[in-house]
């Protein structure tokens, strides 16, 4: 559960493309991947919980701060923020729905990018039951069951169930540093013959996004906060949102043959 990417390399080389790489199927000359906390969000649900119901915003920052510099991996700050939540399950989704709004342009970019097929897909380090209530919540089901989304997921603690007290953990998408290696699914595309490869562009906001910020053609990263300093630090080309319609107004451009991607990695603005 939660996961597209085939962890058997036997069995993902004799399955057909489209399934491989389900991004494929509607044969896109774009793939649009993106993070979902803090980037289609405009706040983060993870740290909404760590701060309100775990063990707090004080501590939650220091640890991202050690997963910038290097010093720890972002599984382990975050694997200890998920644990100091003892909240039940459907409680913490019922506190999110309440409490995390939608980036102002996502949902006329996802309306765009389904006419003209520009395939969405979520990567995302959250856990997937709170991702489909929240798109569920925002979009409608119907229209939220449309995108593809890879991230973490959650799972009952021996002998209890989701809704107890203390009942959930998280469960990692793989066994990298980062829980989900956000590579791991944008790299088959980037490894296309020349031909077949579409444009692939990425949004994002943080820590989590470190794995995938060097594997597109343009990264989108969310102005003021921790994506823009990493790649500031790592000479990865990249340019700033505010929100979608920024976003939306610059791949435009780029599908109309009026930018090039090159061309649209300004960096800080
Ligand atoms: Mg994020």
């Amino acid at each position: 559960m939660g996961s597209v990417s085939s962890p058997n390399p036997a069995a993902a080389s004799s399955a057909p493309l489209t399934l491989r790489l389900p991004a494929l199927q509607t044969s896109p000359k774009y793939i649009f991947f993106t993070d979902f906390d803090g980037t289609i969000t405009q706040q983060d649900s993870n740290d909404f919980l760590t701060d309100n119901l775990g063990y707090g915003a004080a501590k939650r920052k220091g640890g991202n701060q050690d997963v910038l510099s290097g010093r720890r991996h972002f599984r382990d700050i975050f694997q200890e923020m998920m644990d100091s939540i003892s909240t039940p399950y459907d409680q913490c989704i019922d506190q999110l729905l309440k409490n995390i709004t939608l980036d102002e342009g996502f949902k006329e970019f996802f309306y765009w990018a389904r006419e003209n097929n520009v395939p969405i897909v979520v990567l995302s380090g959250g856990m997937e039951p709170i991702i489909r209530a929240l798109l569920g919540h925002f979009l409608g089901k119907d229209e939220a069951d449309t995108l593809q989304i890879v991230s973490n997921d959650v799972a009952p603690r021996p002998g209890k169930s989701l809704n107890d007290e203390g009942g959930w953990q998280i469960v990692f998408h793989d066994a990298s540093g980062f829980g989900h290696d956000k590579s791991i699914e944008i790299r088959p595309y980037a490894d296309l013959p020349e031909n077949e490869r579409p444009v692939l562009f990425y949004a994002g906001d943080g820590v989590s996004d470190l794995s995938a910020a060097k594997e597109t053609d343009l990264l989108f990263a969310k102005a003021a906060r921790d994506l823009v300093t990493y790649c500031e630090n790592e000479h990865v080309p990249f340019t700033t949102f505010e929100d979608f319609s920024e976003i939306l107004s610059t791949v435009k451009d780029i599908v109309a043959g009026k930018l090039s991607v090159k061309d649209a990695a300004t960096g800080r603005k």
